[in-house]
């Protein structure tokens, strides 16, 4: 188990291209760690570093303490899996995995002890006399963590380890990990782009666009409590709806004249919102609702119905209020017709407000 502490880490390449800006996180022994965001927003650069293959171009890299930023990966007390599981393709999966160890000079009984331990968390005892080609990407990806785990490295990183994996085997993929992880507890890393992947292994959450962290948190904070509208609208499927307008007293008026009701909404932040210029109010498809009713075009709210997509257990419905697109998440018995206007509710409890000028969010102070 190890504590990683990140400082004003900075990346700048040879060809003077800054990657990472001042990234500063403390990781707790033992934490699951997701660094996500955008192709290109530098958290493969991030965790290149801490493994020791790319230089740190500024700030301090500790591992329990000890500076790191100068030792060679190796010294670093680190595994890593990568994308690409990387398997010899010629050697059987037993000897993928003593692979390591041999070359680090593992007598044969200890190895074949550490072997049998891996092969049993992740359950490859049945096909360790194989060569890799005759196993499932999903069975690759199995030995590939194997070899990581097998080293008993306090440190794991982890590089988009399941985007070669098909959509099943990925989802049983996930709560593999994160049952290896509390099997065996170490400190580990992992980058993803993919925003279901961090919701749903991570005790916390490292949101980056562009090089600069946007966000840390809990996946729970980052939904209901998202800095900026980035963070809204990276975290969440399908995304959280936003309505650019103003607010008056305890109503929010659309550009486009659209009215959502705000009675009793916290006063302090209704406030806060009124004074500025414009404002976005963000609220997500299942905090929401919409009722068919007679005449619903009557009333202020109103959605139009555009189109929807039946998910058996849930219903998202696409359509306007006025001339702003939206999604309600709502249950699959809902009754609607395309076409057609359904009365909108708002259920404000988790309803947020950012200034439209900085993309932040507007709080109590
Ligand atoms: P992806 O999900 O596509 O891998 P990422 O968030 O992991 O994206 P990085 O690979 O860390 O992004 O790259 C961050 C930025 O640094 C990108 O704009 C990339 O083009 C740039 N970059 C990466 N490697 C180099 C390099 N060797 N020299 C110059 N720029 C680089």
């Amino acid at each position: 188990m190890a504590q990683i502490k990140l400082e004003n880490i900075n990346k700048i390449y040879d060809n003077g291209f800054h990657a990472v800006h001042d990234f500063n996180l403390e990781i707790k022994d033992n934490e699951f760690i997701i660094m996500v965001g955008p192709s290109g927003c530098g958290k493969s650069t991030t965790l290149r570093m801490i493994a020791g293959i790319e230089s740190i171009s500024g700030g301090t890299l500790t591992i329990d303490g000890k500076v790191c930023n100068g030792l060679k990966p190796h010294d670093r007390g680190i595994s890593m899996v990568f994308q690409s599981y990387a398997l010899y393709p010629t050697m059987t999966v037993y000897d993928n995995l003593a692979f390591g160890l041999r070359l680090a000079g593992f007598d044969e009984d200890e190895i074949e002890v550490r072997v049998k331990e891996v092969s049993e968390i992740l359950g490859i005892q049945s096909y360790l006399a194989r060569k890799p080609k005759a196993l499932s990407g999903g069975q690759q990806q199995r030995v590939a963590l194997g070899r990581a785990l097998i080293r008993h490295a306090k440190v794991f990183l982890m590089d988009e380890p399941l985007s070669n994996l098909d959509a099943i085997q990925r989802v049983n993929m996930r709560s593999e990990i994160r049952r290896i992880h509390n099997t065996v507890g170490a400190t580990t890393i992992y980058v993803t782009h993919d925003q279901i992947e961090a919701m749903t292994m991570a005790d916390r959450i490292v949101v980056m666009k562009d090089g600069y962290i946007q966000q840390i948190g809990t996946p729970k904070e980052l939904y209901f409590k998202p800095v900026n509208m980035f963070v809204a609208g990276f975290i969440g499927d399908p995304q959280m709806n936003f309505i650019y307008g103003k607010v008056e007293g305890e109503k929010f008026i659309a550009k486009d004249g659209s009215v959502i009701e705000l009675k009793g909404f916290n006063s302090k932040i209704l406030e806060n919102a009124s004074k500025k210029e414009e404002v976005v109010i963000g609220f997500r498809p299942e905090c929401c609702a919409v009722e068919k009713i007679k005449d619903a075009k009557q009333f202020e709210s109103a959605m139009n119905v555009e189109v929807s997509e039946m998910l058996g257990d849930t219903l998202n419905i696409y359509g306007y209020l006025g001339k702003n697109h939206m999604v309600v998440r709502t249950n699959p018995f809902t009754k609607y017709t395309v076409g057609e206007d359904l009365k909108f509710y708002v259920n404000y409890d988790h309803v947020v407000f950012f200034d439209a000028k900085t993309e932040y969010i507007i709080n109590e102070d």
